[in-house]
C-alpha cells in the first residue's frame, strides 16, 4: 500500500522567540511529530509559516493527504488566500488535523464553519477520557491517560454539533472539553484534538502520538477510484447533459 502522504504545518514562532519553549522543541513542534509519527507509515513533510506561501504552495498542497495544522500566536498572519486554498483542498478530500490552539486557526474557522471560541486557563493535570474505544482515532489507547500539565481548554467550545466524538478533556479543577472531535466536510474529514501547549512536551507522549498517528488513517482519502474515474467536481457543481436525463425516462 502506498504511504499517506503528511505534511504537518507548523506556526513556528514560539520555539524561536522563547528559550523555554526551544528547550522542549529545540527543532520545532513540526520537526518533533513528523519525527515522532515516523515514516514507515507515512511520507512526511513540513512546512511553516515563514516559508514562501506558508511552505504550502500548490504543489505540496496537491501531494498532500493528510495536512497536520499547529499554530497559536500569529493566525492573523495566515493568508486568506492559502487558508481558502487548504479549505477547498479538504473539500476535495485532503484530511485535516487541527492540534491545541489551531482550534482558533483560519483554516479550522473556514473549514469548521466557526469562531472555535471556548474557555482557557492555567495550565493543570489533565486526564483525557477515550469516550469511543471502537472509533478507528482510538485504536490502542487506553480507557483514559494523564498529562501531567496541559493549558485549560474548556466547554462551552463554540463548534458545531461534531459528527463523532472521541476523547473528552477533564482537568483537575474540573473544567471539561470535547477534546477530539471529527467532523466531514465536503469529501474531506476533520480531526481536531486539544493536547499540544507549547510549553510541555506533549507531543513526545506515547498515547498523543498513537492518536496523531490513528487520525492520519482515519483522515486520510478512501480511495474509492471515484475522483479519478469521474473528476473531480468543478466550482458550482457539475452539470447533468440532458442525454443522461433521457436514461431515466425510459
Ligand atoms: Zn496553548
Amino acid at each position: 500500500m502506498a504511504k499517506i502522504r503528511v505534511t504537518v504545518w507548523n506556526e513556528y514562532r514560539h520555539e524561536r522567540d522563547e528559550e523555554k519553549i526551544a528547550e522542549v522543541y529545540p527543532e520545532g513542534i513540526h520537526a518533533q511529530i513528523a519525527k515522532a509519527i515516523g515514516t514507515e507509515d507515512f511520507e512526511v513533510r513540513t512546512a511553516t509559516l515563514d516559508e514562501p506561501e506558508h511552505g504550502l504552495t500548490d504543489e505540496v498542497l496537491d501531494n498532500t493527504d493528510v495536512l497536520i495544522w499547529w499554530g497559536h500566536m500569529a493566525h492573523w498572519e495566515v493568508s486568506d488566500e492559502i487558508a481558502e486554498k487548504v479549505k477547498q483542498k479538504v473539500y476535495m478530500g485532503m484530511g485535516l488535523i487541527c492540534l491545541h490552539s489551531a482550534h482558533y486557526s483560519k483554516v479550522f474557522q473556514k473549514v469548521v464553519g466557526t469562531t472555535g471560541n471556548l474557555l482557557w486557563g492555567m495550565n493543570k493535570q489533565e486526564i483525557v477520557w477515550n469516550i469511543n474505544p471502537i472509533h478507528p482515532i482510538a485504536k490502542g489507547i487506553p480507557t483514559h491517560f494523564k498529562l501531567e500539565a496541559e493549558e485549560i481548554y474548556a466547554e462551552p467550545f463554540q463548534i458545531p454539533e461534531p459528527d463523532e466524538l472521541v476523547f473528552m478533556g477533564w482537568f483537575e479543577t474540573g473544567y471539561v472539553f470535547r477534546s477530539g472531535c471529527c467532523w466531514r466536510r465536503g469529501y474531506g474529514k476533520v480531526f481536531y484534538f486539544q493536547p499540544g501547549h507549547e510549553e510541555f512536551p506533549v507531543y513526545y507522549n506515547e498515547n498523543v502520538i498513537q492518536i496523531i498517528k490513528n487520525a492520519i488513517h482515519w483522515a486520510a482519502p478512501a480511495d474509492t477510484g471515484y475522483v479519478k474515474q469521474w473528476g473531480a467536481p468543478c466550482i458550482g457543481g457539475d452539470f447533468v447533459p440532458d442525454e443522461e436525463l433521457e436514461f431515466f425516462r425510459k
